[in-house]
C-alpha cells in the first residue's frame, strides 16, 4: 500500500438512501414498458391468476341475466296471496337451467334456486312457509294439479335477484391494471370470458452468489463441508417471482469472480428485462456484483438506510433492470416484499403497487433505537396486537415463517408496550 492510497477503512461511509426515495427512483424506472397495450397477450382465464389485466373488460351482458329465484319455493303473484286460507294451485314447475312460461292468474310456479321468475309473478315464497296439500277437494275443477296453501303475505320482489343486480350490460367489471384475484377470475368467467387480454410476464433472470452455497439435495446434510450452507433464497425468490405472474430464467449459483459475475451478467441482459441477484452486493473483496454491474451497465441506486436490507442495488444494464439484493436471508426477503415487488407490479401497469399498513398495539417493548428504518418480525396474537420474535438477525429466516408480517418501525424510534405501531401483513407482501 502506497501512503496517498487511504485505506479502506478510512474511507468515508456513503450516506444511506432512505428507502422511501429509492423506492421512488425504482418506480421511475419503471415504467410500464410491458403493460402497452401492444404487448397484451391472450392468456386462457384458468391461467390468469395473480397477473395484470392488459384492458379495461366490460361486460356483454346483465348479471344475473334475468330475474331469478334466490329460494326453493313458489313463485306467486303477491296480490293472489291475500288470504292466508286460501289455496293455490300448482301451474308449472320451474328448474334452474329451464325458462317457465307466463304465470296463470291465481296459480303459483314451482321454482328453484336460479330459475328465471316467470312473467306475471312478482315474489318467491320459500317453500318452508308454504303447505304442500297432498289431499285435493273433491270437487276440485283442476284435479291434476298439487295445490298448496300459504301462511303469510310476501312483499313483493321477496326472494328475487333482480337482472343485472351483479353487473349491468356495458359496465366495467374489472379495469385495466387491475391484479386478478381468485375472485376477480370468476367474475370474468360470469360475463362469458374464457380468455383475458393480460400484460405480458416480465422475464426475470435469477442467480444467487455465494461460494458458501450449496443446493439441497446436491450434498446430504451430514455430508456438508465446513463454511458450506444450503441455499435458501433461491427458493422464496422464485416462488415469490411466481406469485407476481414473472416468467423465471434461473441461472443457479454463480461463483463469487468478477468475470463470471460479468458474464452472467451480460448473458442474462440480452433476454430479460429484469435481472435479480442475491448476495454478493456488499463492500468486501468477495463482493463482485456492484463493480460487475458498474462495467456492464450504470448504477443507480446502493445501500439503503433499512435494516435488514443495507446492500441492496438498483441499475440498468443495456435495456434490462437490476435488482441486488442482499445476501442474508431475510433482509433478502424484505428487500424482495417491499422494493422488488412494487418494481415488479409497476413494470406491469399495475394500479396497486402499495400494501396498505395498519396501526396495531406492540405486545412487546424495542428499546434500543436504531439510526436505520427497522422493519421487524412481528405475529398477530388472539388479543389483537403484536408479539415479537426474539431473534431479530438477518439470518434468522426462522422469524419470517413464524411470523405475519412486519412492524415498519421509523429511524431513531423505540417502542414501548402498548404502543401503535404500523404492520404490514405477508398475506399481502407475499402475494
Ligand atoms: P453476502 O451478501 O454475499 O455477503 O452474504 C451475506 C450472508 O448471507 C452470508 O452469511 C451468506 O452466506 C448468506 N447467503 C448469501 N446467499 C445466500 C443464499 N442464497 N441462501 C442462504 N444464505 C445466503
Ligand atoms: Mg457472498
Amino acid at each position: 500500500m502506497t501512503a496517498s492510497s487511504s485505506p479502506a477503512f478510512l474511507a468515508p461511509r456513503p450516506t444511506l438512501l432512505p428507502l422511501d426515495d429509492a423506492l421512488a427512483q425504482l418506480l421511475s424506472f419503471a415504467t410500464p414498458e410491458i403493460g402497452v397495450a401492444a404487448a397484451y397477450e391472450l392468456v386462457d382465464t384458468f391461467e390468469a391468476d395473480g397477473r395484470v389485466l392488459a384492458q379495461d373488460l366490460h361486460s356483454p351482458l346483465h348479471i344475473p341475466p334475468q330475474d331469478n329465484s334466490s329460494m326453493d319455493g313458489y313463485a306467486v303473484r303477491c296480490s293472489d296471496v291475500q288470504n292466508p286460507a286460501a289455496q293455490l294451485s300448482v301451474s308449472q314447475r320451474i328448474a334452474a337451467g329451464s325458462e317457465g312460461s307466463p304465470l296463470q292468474p291465481g296459480t303459483v310456479a314451482r321454482i328453484f334456486t336460479g330459475a328465471p321468475i316467470p312473467a306475471g309473478a312478482d315474489a318467491v315464497v320459500m317453500q318452508e312457509d308454504c303447505e304442500l296439500l297432498a289431499e285435493l277437494p273433491a270437487q276440485s275443477v283442476d284435479s291434476a294439479l298439487p295445490r298448496i296453501r300459504i301462511a303469510q303475505t310476501p312483499q313483493p320482489g321477496q326472494w328475487i335477484r333482480r337482472a343485472g343486480e351483479d353487473v349491468s350490460r356495458g359496465a366495467v367489471v374489472l379495469r385495466r391494471g387491475a391484479r386478478l384475484s381468485p375472485a376477480s377470475l370468476g367474475l370474468a368467467a360470469g360475463i362469458g370470458q374464457a380468455q383475458l387480454p393480460l400484460v405480458r410476464r416480465p422475464r426475470v433472470a435469477i442467480f444467487s452468489t455465494g461460494d458458501e452455497l450449496v443446493m439441497p439435495g446436491s450434498v446430504a446434510p451430514a455430508q456438508m463441508k465446513p463454511g458450506t450452507i444450503y441455499n435458501s433464497n433461491r427458493f422464496f425468490l422464485r416462488a415469490l417471482l411466481k406469485r407476481l405472474g414473472c416468467a423465471v430464467t434461473d441461472r443457479g449459483i454463480v461463483p463469487d469472480q468478477r468475470e463470471a459475475t460479468i458474464d452472467a451478467l451480460r448473458e442474462a441482459s440480452a433476454a430479460h428485462d429484469v435481472i435479480l441477484t442475491s448476495g454478493g452486493v456488499s463492500v468486501g473483496e468477495e463482493d463482485h456484483i456492484k463493480p460487475a454491474v458498474q462495467a456492464l451497465g450504470s448504477l443507480h441506486v446502493w445501500q439503503l438506510a433499512m435494516k435488514p436490507g443495507k446492500p441492496f442495488a438498483y441499475g440498468k444494464i443495456g435495456a434490462a433492470h437490476f435488482l441486488g439484493l442482499p445476501g442474508n436471508p431475510v433482509s433478502s426477503l424484505v428487500t424482495f416484499v417491499l422494493l422488488v415487488r412494487p418494481f415488479l407490479l409497476a413494470l406491469q401497469g399495475a394500479s396497486q403497487v402499495h400494501e396498505p399498513s395498519v396501526l396495531l398495539p406492540a405486545h412487546f417493548s424495542w428499546p434500543r433505537a436504531d439510526k436505520r428504518r427497522e422493519f421487524l418480525r412481528v405475529r398477530r396474537n388472539a388479543a389483537g396486537g403484536l408479539d415479537l420474535f426474539p431473534n431479530q438477525s438477518s439470518g434468522v429466516l426462522t422469524s419470517t415463517v413464524w411470523g405475519d408480517g412486519l412492524v415498519d418501525n421509523p429511524a431513531g424510534q423505540t417502542i414501548g408496550h402498548g404502543d401503535a405501531v404500523r404492520f404490514i401483513s405477508f398475506a399481502q407482501l407475499f402475494n
